[in-house]
């Protein structure tokens, strides 16, 4: 049989080593992926919106949904938590979308241990120095943040290999035409396909 499922994709990265962008650009190649919209504590950054970028939360209503069992895996990262709600993912797969999830190194865990069928990308800066670059680039983080922030890239970087694939993000349009490459090839698995094998013509 074959399997009509999505694809669950993982995919981690220091922050500020371009997911957003990367994404964003794998998105715009292809139209079968679905963006899971995490919950977060932390607050919006100029230009977020909610329900599209996060779901902003209060600590209380994050953690009444924790006591639900609502996430399908939860952490905190540099002070804040965040959080895969369980449900649309569910049924996004099960109608098909493949679905990607950018979260971090302990909740990539989580979702591994979860669910051996989930891909695993981690995505990378070409060094430490060019992602400090782009997290001061960005403009977006108080410089405490920053230094958390970059104390915990170098933390993260050794577990790169619990991932099935890395990406190094030099060119933003290559590490998107990559990412784009392996959700392809994990659709053609044979798993995936056995099905038009199956339903194939008999007669040749
Ligand atoms: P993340 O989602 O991993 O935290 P972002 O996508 O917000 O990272 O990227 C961090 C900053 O780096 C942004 O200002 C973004 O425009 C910039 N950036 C992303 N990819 C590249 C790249 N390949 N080359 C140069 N700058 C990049
Ligand atoms: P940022 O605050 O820069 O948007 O995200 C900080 C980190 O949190 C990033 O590494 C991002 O991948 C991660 N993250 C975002 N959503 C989730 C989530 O739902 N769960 C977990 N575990 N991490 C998340």
């Amino acid at each position: 049989m074959g399997d009509k499922r999505g694809v669950l994709i993982v995919l981690s990265g220091p922050s500020g080593a371009g997911k957003s962008t990367v994404i964003a650009g794998m998105m715009k190649r292809r139209g079968d992926v679905r963006f899971s919209v995490s919950a977060t504590t932390r607050p919006a950054r100029p230009g977020e919106t909610d329900g599209k970028d996060y779901f902003f939360l209060t600590r209380e209503a994050f953690d009444e949904l924790v006591a639900r069992d609502a996430f399908l895996e939860h952490a905190e990262y540099v002070g804040n938590c965040y959080g895969t709600p369980a449900q649309p993912v569910e049924e996004s797969l099960a109608a098909g979308w493949n679905v990607l999830l950018d979260i971090e190194v302990q909740g990539a865990a989580q979702v591994m241990a979860k669910r051996p069928d989930a891909v695993s990308v981690f995505l990378c800066p070409p060094s430490l120095a060019e992602l400090e670059r782009r997290l001061r680039g960005r403009g977006t983080d108080p410089e405490e943040k920053i230094l958390g922030r970059l104390a915990r890239a170098r933390r993260e970087y050794p577990l790169a290999k619990n991932y099935t694939y890395i990406v190094v993000n030099d060119d933003a349009d290559k590490a998107a035409a990559e990412l784009d490459a392996i959700i392809t090839a994990e659709l053609c698995r044979s798993e995936k396909r056995l099905a038009f094998i199956e339903k194939g013509d008999r007669s040749i």
